[in-house]
């Protein structure tokens, strides 16, 4: 896996794709700038060779040429993290494209317009792609998040690099820390997906039923299981659709030596509300008009047993509603209990884009081993598909 680590970028012109798709308020200003100060640690090493930074991304879903989706609006807030001025090509290809990137030093960083303002990006177009190929010497992808779509930028491109190509520093942790999970992971291994829907994580359960030793399985998704085994589970949410599938899974598991783990007791409340009236009780007894919301303790007790006693964790959505205080327990116990893991010695990674605002949220950031960046591409890699912006770079 070459990263740009095995090279020199000494008076070279990278040509790197970054996720800058970064969130912003009315006024155009970045609400979240995670995303930008995820991508320095390689534009710096790059700089620092004594190369010269062009950067291209997306931001949002503009239908055409519309100024709103600008990556100009961002220009300030990544001088102000890369610590230097960015300059900004108003297009990212053509003559305007060609002069700024002409005019670029060594030690300097362009940021070009979205790319998304062609519909050519997108749809994967091969000359776009050698339009965008032309205004650099050696191809970056450190773009997780956009890893599992083939557009021109990702993937098409790097066709035209056939040597000088490789990963950014994110995209290669990236990549190391889910096969950590998936490929040479120390066991026991344990996945907790949680959540609200068996629907949406089927295949990611199928996959990694191949890669574990345990599941825990939380939040909405219980019910589903629960129901399907006889349980009554009240008001509480379950695809109906999907019980015969949620037996099937476990008897897949079974047949696997995977030990599945489901909450035993539940916080039942009186409505989908933070004033609810809650009570604990057995998940498989959730009275009429009552619904479950989170893990109860005595799941969490077993939770915490099987957490502590593996040396990988994969964390995927939240044990209950955490967005309300009454029902984040489960997800913040969960947490804790992972971190403890973590910090006796196991790896853990969290990602999927709920349980990485709960991550953030409850402050346990630095206390697990990574967390991915990726929703949509991170899930596809638990789904054990290749990804093909890297799938392009291995080539
Ligand atoms: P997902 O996007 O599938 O990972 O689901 C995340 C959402 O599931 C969060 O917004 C949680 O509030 C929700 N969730 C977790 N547990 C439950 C539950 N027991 N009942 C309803 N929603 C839940």
């Amino acid at each position: 896996m070459k990263t740009i680590n095995d090279f020199d970028f000494k008076n070279k012109k990278a040509l790197i794709r970054v996720d800058f798709n970064v969130p912003l308020d009315e006024n155009f200003n970045v609400t979240d700038a995670t995303r930008i100060e995820a991508a320095k640690p390689t534009i710096d090493k790059i700089l620092a060779d004594g190369g010269s930074v062009i950067l291209m991304s997306h931001l949002g879903r503009p239908k055409g040429i519309d100024r709103k989706y600008s990556l100009g609006h961002i220009v300030k807030k990544a001088s102000e993290i890369l610590g230097q001025t960015v300059y900004f090509s108003p297009d990212c290809i053509g003559a305007e494209a060609e002069k700024a990137v002409n005019n670029i030093q060594p030690g300097q960083i362009l940021l070009l317009e979205n790319l998304r303002f062609y519909a050519e990006e997108e749809a994967g177009d091969v000359d776009f792609a050698k339009k965008l190929a032309s205004l650099g010497d050696i191809y970056v992808n450190d773009a997780f998040g956009t890893a599992h779509r083939a557009h021109a930028s990702t993937t098409i491109i790097a066709q035209f690099f056939p040597k000088d190509k490789c990963f950014g520093l994110l995209l290669a942790k990236e990549i190391e820390s889910l096969n950590k999970v998936l490929k040479d992971s120390q066991k026991p291994v344990t996945a907790v997906l949680g959540g609200s829907k068996v629907s949406s994580k089927i295949t990611v359960i199928e996959n990694i039923l191949d890669k574990v030793d345990h599941m825990i399985i939380g939040g909405g998704m219980t019910f589903t299981f629960v129901k399907a085994l006889g349980g009554k589970i009240g008001d509480s949410i379950c695809e109906d659709d999907k019980q015969e599938l949620a037996l099937e899974i476990l008897r897949l598991a079974r047949e696997k030596g995977v030990q599945i783990h489901i909450p035993v007791d539940v916080i039942a409340a009186n409505a989908f509300s933070k004033d609810a009236d809650t009570q604990v009780v057995d998940v498989r007894k959730i009275p009429d008009g009552w619904q479950g919301l989170d893990a109860g303790p005595k799941s969490l007790e077993n939770f915490k047993k099987v957490i502590l006693e593996s040396k990988t964790i994969l964390w995927n959505g939240p044990l209950g509603v955490f967005e309300m205080d009454k029902f984040a327990n489960g997800t913040i116990e969960l947490g804790n209990f992972i971190a403890e893991a973590t910090e006796n010695g196991a790896f853990s990674l969290v990602g999927g884009g709920d349980s990485v605002a709960a991550v953030k949220q409850f402050g346990f950031e630095d206390k697990v081993s990574y967390v991915s960046t990726g929703g949509g591409a991170m899930l596809e890699m638990l789904e054990g598909k290749i990804l093909p912006g890297i799938a392009a770079i291995l080539d």
